[in-house]
């Protein structure tokens, strides 16, 4: 049984948003300028939420050696290979979810490699599957800080999308409705913030596990009046739970972060794992990538260009560090772990020195979970146990 009401609810509100897709559709990334599409008059579908879906649901291993025969390597993001290789088996997830007999048709496709060049690959395949407009959006990439010249690249990308979105449409953008599509997702984006903030209380009412889950709608549903909505009960309820005192970990000592993607097809393990040594995982950057300070309504196309161009994985490893130094520190974080998920570098941020650079400033102990976002053939569960438990141990005799 969920723990959380709002794990209750938000079947509702995911069961509403995919059994309402219809044309005009547009795909999107994750951190893709799901705002303008909206305002366009397009319904939003997220073909990474599909890949998470064939995660979670332990199917990705069905798929991944289909999409390897068409040439799409074992070692590339394992979304990707999952999310083409169940279109080539004719399954999706969303047919025992939600009566969908297929993923849902695209009038139009885009994607931002703010986030990384697979996208492109993938998103494109699919232009050539279905015959459809694909837009890229090619932000500059890994920026310590976003410039005016960024912001203006970005921009006139956005312009050169409005273009290809209102020829669909048949109308213009009303610029109206895109300045509402910003102010709600930024009000969905600041709630779903607060909510992860609760995690900063001792004892934390939620994980990260818990927020891998309620994430879905600021991820598929940014925009609109549904997501607000799901985010201000959701938010009360964990401020309630935090206020009371209720654990998500009973008995929690340790207080971890997680840096990287999940390993969708053991959340409930990796749960339990922790769990089980009283260690709590209170926050990670993955959950804070939909977290969007810079959404303004007043000034939409360019505040929507600097949040998505200044997202974390877009970011360089100054800036990396010292976000994480300060995640540390609003925790009150005792140790880190870094995911090194084998087909996402991306996403993996152990790999040039971070962990140590961190340890070396602040002192904090880091462990590199070895695993994948999806293909659980890089994943140990035996392995992954007794490194957490040691590593927890670890900090529990340096708390002595
Ligand atoms: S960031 Fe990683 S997991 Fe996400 S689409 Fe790109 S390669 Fe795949």
């Amino acid at each position: 049984m969920a723990r959380l009401q709002s794990q209750v609810r938000m079947k509702d509100v995911l069961r509403d948003y995919f059994t309402g897709l219809a044309s005009p559709l547009a795909w999107c990334t994750s951190v893709g300028p799901a705002e303008l599409l909206r305002a366009l008059g397009f319904q939003v579908y997220f073909p990474e939420n599909h890949g998470a879906m064939l995660g979670a649901s332990r199917a990705a291993h069905k798929h991944i050696p289909r999409a390897n025969n068409e040439g799409y390597s074992n070692e590339i993001c394992s979304y990707l290979t999952s999310d083409i290789g169940a279109w080539l088996n004719r399954e999706t997830p969303l047919t025992a979810a939600y009566g969908l007999p297929s993923v849902p048709r695209p009038d139009l496709i885009v994607f931002n490699t703010n986030q990384c060049r697979e996208v492109a690959e993938w998103f494109n395949y699919f232009g050539r599957q279905f015959s459809c407009p694909v837009v890229g959006v090619y932000p500059p990439r890994h920026v310590e800080e976003v410039t005016r010249a960024d912001v203006d690249n970005v921009v006139s990308q956005f312009r050169n999308l409005i273009a290809v979105g209102e020829q669909i449409i048949g109308r213009e953008l009303d610029p109206q409705r895109l300045r509402e599509a910003v102010r709600l997702s930024r009000e969905a984006s600041q709630l779903w913030k607060e909510l992860l903030e609760t995690a900063r209380t001792h004892p934390a009412p939620l994980t990260f596990f818990d927020g891998t889950i309620l994430m879905a709608p600021v991820v598929m549903l940014r925009g609109t009046e549904a997501c607000v909505e799901f985010y201000r009960a959701a938010r009360a309820e964990l401020q309630a739970l935090a206020a009371h005192g209720d654990a998500a970990v009973p008995g929690e000592q340790a207080r971890l972060y997680w840096e990287g993607m999940p390993i969708w097809g053991r959340l409930r393990s990796l749960a339990e794992i922790f769990s089980g040594c009283r260690s709590s995982v209170v926050a990670s950057t993955y959950c804070n990538s939909w977290v969007f300070d810079d959404f303004d309504s007043d000034n939409p196309l360019e505040s929507l260009a600097i949040a998505y161009t200044q997202i974390f994985i877009n970011r360089g490893e100054n800036f990396k560090l010292s976000y994480l130094k300060r995640m540390i520190e609003d925790y009150a974080i005792d140790g880190m772990l870094f995911h090194d998920s084998k087909t996402c570098f991306n996403n993996s941020n152990n790999r040039f020195g971070l962990p140590q650079r961190l340890q070396q400033e602040t002192g904090i102990s880091t462990l590199v979970i070895d695993g994948d976002l999806n293909d659980l053939r890089f994943f140990s569960d035996e392995r992954a146990r007794t490194k957490i438990e040691t590593f927890v141990e670890q900090l529990s005799a340096r708390a002595v």
